[in-house]
């Protein structure tokens, strides 16, 4: 059992450690300091830290180790999904209508390659960056968690038959998506730069960008409409093996658009400089358009609409969803207030009694600090 409790006097007298040398070895790799004292929780920042990262413990960030420890105990694998169903439905010949095939292959192949650009970016921009072992050790996990994800693509691509180039390549050819991708990588691009430092005002701010772009934005608004029109479909008993894997998707990244939400506001109270009048527009600028960007996806992948989904409302579904992510980081609202079309995706989550694992340690979570879930 870990101990939450303060620190002993023992451990509050340890020396402090903050005698690491000039230049503090903010990615883990560099040289041994034989000569630092141990690191102590006062030490430990979110960004710039000079304490080591290559000691977890002593905890600070609670509410990273809670989800590095809620995404392992709703592991799963997409094979486990029986797509015997769907495979029958989708080789029907009128058991789904033009206009849904093409929704559900826009809608995999945005996800498709979706994941492996959030996973590129935790693995190669997020990760070097963000100098928290706890906060790593949910990276971590998160990046297997995405390959999980990618895995699910491939297993639907291989069982129901369809094109895998087609899907895997909708990225680069379809334009509403390649919008979308194209918006988000802006803003990874110059944190891959191996000369690309925090530490300045202007490179934390670009840092904060990115966090919001990919776990805000990506995860915690495209995917939603994404999740939203899949599981309209699983409603209806359309595609239900595909609507189950976007279940277990979607819980997944509920804590991932969480624990970005928690990072970027962990950051925001360290460094409140960072977080002026008119970088706090510039976030809600960013959102606005991301939602924008939902709204000509979602004409182009749905241009009449069928039962129960329309361009319309996945527009209006995408304008509360982007309220909500403003008010989470202390925002005000970008879109008029707006009810949520898609009530029922609230309970979306409410996978069978014994999958449904972590709602009531987050109830409880909620309790004590200021987190909320979806
Ligand atoms: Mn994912
Ligand atoms: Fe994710």
């Amino acid at each position: 059992m870990l101990d939450w409790s303060e620190p002993s006097a023992a451990a509050r007298r340890a020396p402090p450690s903050i005698v690491l040398n000039a230049a503090a070895d903010q990615t883990g790799l560099g040289s041994i300091d034989r000569h630092g004292g141990r690191v102590s929780v006062d030490d430990k920042r979110m960004i710039n830290c000079r304490a080591d990262v290559n000691q977890l413990l002593p905890l600070k960030y609670k509410w990273a180790w809670e989800k590095y420890l809620a995404g392992c105990n709703n592991h799963w694998t997409p094979t486990e999904v029986s797509m015997q169903a769907d495979i029958a439905l989708w080789k029907s010949r009128d058991g789904l209508t033009e206009d849904e095939r093409r929704a559900i292959k826009r809608n995999l192949g945005f996800f498709a390659a979706s994941e492996s650009l959030v996973a590129n970016n935790i693995v190669l921009a997020i990760y070097r960056h963000l100098t928290n072992p706890e906060c790593r050790q949910y990276l971590l996990r998160q990046s297997f968690e995405e390959a999980v994800h990618t895995h699910t693509f491939q297993y639907i691509v291989e069982s129901l038959g369809l094109d895998e180039g087609e899907l895997f390549n909708m990225y680069r050819e379809v334009p509403s998506i390649t919008d979308k991708a194209a918006w988000a990588l802006k803003h990874t691009q110059h944190l891959d730069d191996p000369d690309f430092r925090t530490g300045t005002p202007e490179a934390d701010q670009a840092f904060l960008r990115d966090l919001v772009a990919f776990y805000v934005i990506f995860e915690g608004m495209w995917f939603y409409t994404g999740f939203a029109q899949i599981l309209s479909l699983g409603r209806r008993n359309k595609m239900v093996g595909i609507a189950e894997q976007y279940q277990y998707i979607l819980r997944d990244e509920s804590i991932h658009l969480n624990f970005g939400i928690d990072v970027i506001n962990q950051i925001r109270i360290e460094n409140p400089e960072l977080w002026t009048g008119a970088f706090q527009e510039e976030i809600r600028a960013m959102i606005r358009a991301a939602a924008e960007l939902e709204a000509a996806y979602g004409r182009d992948t749905m241009p009449r609409g069928f039962l129960g989904l329309n361009a319309a409302l996945c527009e209006s579904y995408m304008q509360f969803i982007a309220n909500r992510r403003c008010a989470q980081l202390g925002l005000s609202r970008v879109f008029d207030e707006t009810e949520n079309p898609f009530p029922w995706m609230s309970e979306a989550m409410d996978l069978k009694k014994e999958k449904n694992f972590f709602e009531t340690r987050v109830i409880e979570y909620q309790n004590g600090g200021a987190l909320s879930w979806e």
